[in-house]
């Protein structure tokens, strides 16, 4: 089917061919995909994703790529938890968590880098290159290597040191700058210029490469039996992911797979040590002043948000909010989510979760609400986070007595507080001594 139209510029709508453009050369405005919304109507059915792979492949028609074999590791299809016992911490009523720590290199980045690689093989490029906050960098060189193509990653030189080797296991080229993301970022702008036959993903094939995120919104309403959530929470690093949050529902709406146009709040969670958009959401004004950044959420640190003012507007259009949460917070956030619901996130998924324990109890998210939030990322990668805060509950030697004299003192661990189906059979007084300043025992 061919369901694009061509890219369109998001401030003068003037329209450009299907190639790798991402800025207007008139305005310098940001391109966007554009589809023809009628044929894919007239073809896309829920029976007709339904029957497709369980990957964000099963999105094909609503994707801007053409027949060919998709650069495939399995992105997408994560689960959709019911998340009760969080919600019941946080005074939600239906709540839910979108877990995107599944997918094949533990980030939601493989479903943009999918399909940008995707594209970018349809339109003969040879090489994938990106500048990376570190789960791009992880996405990119493996699917990169997936798809037989070369790659050539750009990192900042301080990030975790898994992210770091995540990357350089898959054998491309990897490239740690001594600088901060935008300074990253800037670098790969030059050389988006002097390397044309490279494909930059969030650079040069960045208008295709956003689409990718729509997939977030579209597995959600399907999993939900096809209908859209009240309010999403989303993580912001440049903002796109956000944007196309947005867009993904109201195509739903468009093609006839939602009932009608659904109107779903979408709220941003920032990092407070790098805050632009919820900063200027707090201010009102439109104006997104750049920051440098300075938080353990490494993946959401964008200083300079190339689509914070868009995300800005969904936010607002949208009826949500944007809120930012401190670095203890953001530990805090992944453990809670870890404690009550058995899943272990990334600083990104703590600023998430945090964002939306403020937001709750703001009462910006309502009771009555039934509430996505996005968890973009695998924990293992960012284990730093949480030296020194989580460890064994108790070091012993290996006899029964010792056993005994640790862990039988500790109430709660036996029958009759602890009945299979009880909440809570661990009181957090024995969860590994949060409150205290020792060392990890290891
Ligand atoms: C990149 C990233 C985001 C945010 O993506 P943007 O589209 O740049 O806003 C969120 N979570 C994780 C884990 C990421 O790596
Ligand atoms: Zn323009």
């Amino acid at each position: 089917m061919d369901q694009v139209t061509g890219l369109r510029c998001r401030e003068c709508g003037r329209e450009f061919p299907v190639e790798a453009l991402h800025v207007c050369d008139f305005c310098f405005g940001p391109l966007e995909v554009a589809y023809d919304y009628e044929a894919i109507a007239a073809t896309v059915t829920r029976e007709r994703i339904a029957a497709g792979p369980r990957s964000i492949w099963r999105y094909r028609d609503l994707l801007p790529v053409d027949d060919a074999a998709p650069v495939d590791l399995g992105a997408g299809f994560t689960p959709l938890v019911r998340a009760d016992r969080l919600a019941a911490e946080l005074g939600l009523g239906e709540l839910w968590i979108k877990d995107d720590t599944a997918n094949p290199t533990g980030s939601f980045k493989d479903r943009v880098v999918s399909v940008a690689l995707t594209k970018a093989r349809e339109l003969g490029f040879k090489v994938a290159a990106c500048a990376s906050t570190g789960n791009l960098a992880n996405s990119v060189a493996a699917h990169a290597a997936r798809a037989g193509m070369a790659s050539v990653v750009l990192i900042p030189s301080d990030l975790e040191a898994a992210k770091i080797t995540m990357t350089s296991v898959y054998g491309g080229t990897v490239v740690a700058v001594d600088g901060t993301y935008d300074d990253v970022n800037r670098l790969c702008a030059e050389l988006t210029s002097e390397h044309p036959t490279w494909a930059f993903v969030n650079v040069n094939v960045r208008t295709f490469y956003a689409e990718g995120s729509k997939t977030l919104a579209f597995e959600v309403a399907e999993q939900l039996g096809w209908q859209a959530p009240d309010h999403v929470v989303v993580p912001i690093a440049s903002g796109s992911q956000l944007t196309k949050v947005a867009k993904g529902f109201a195509e739903l709406g468009r093609v006839g797979l939602l009932g009608e146009v659904p109107s779903v709040r979408i709220s941003g969670a920032q990092a407070a040590g790098c805050s632009p958009v919820a900063t200027a959401f707090a201010e009102g004004t439109d104006a997104i002043r750049p920051v440098k950044p300075s938080t353990i959420a490494k993946s959401l640190s964008i200083g300079n948000p190339a689509d914070g003012w868009y995300a800005l507007q969904a936010i607002r259009e949208s009826g949500g909010a944007c809120a930012a949460v401190t670095d203890d917070e953001i530990v805090e956030g992944i453990r809670l989510l870890a404690r009550t619901e058995g899943i272990f996130a990334e600083t990104a998924g703590g600023v998430t979760i945090a964002t939306l324990a403020k937001l709750a109890a703001q009462g910006v998210v309502r009771r009555d609400e039934r509430v996505v939030a996005l968890v973009t990322g695998h924990g293992l990668k960012t284990v730093e986070a949480l030296a020194g805060v989580v460890r064994p509950t108790v070091t012993i030697a290996p006899t029964l007595d010792a056993f005994d004299a640790a862990v039988g003192s500790l109430s709660g661990l036996d029958g009759a507080s602890g009945a299979p189906g009880a909440a809570d059979p661990v009181p957090s007084t024995v969860t590994p001594a949060a409150t205290t300043q020792e060392e990890p025992t290891r």
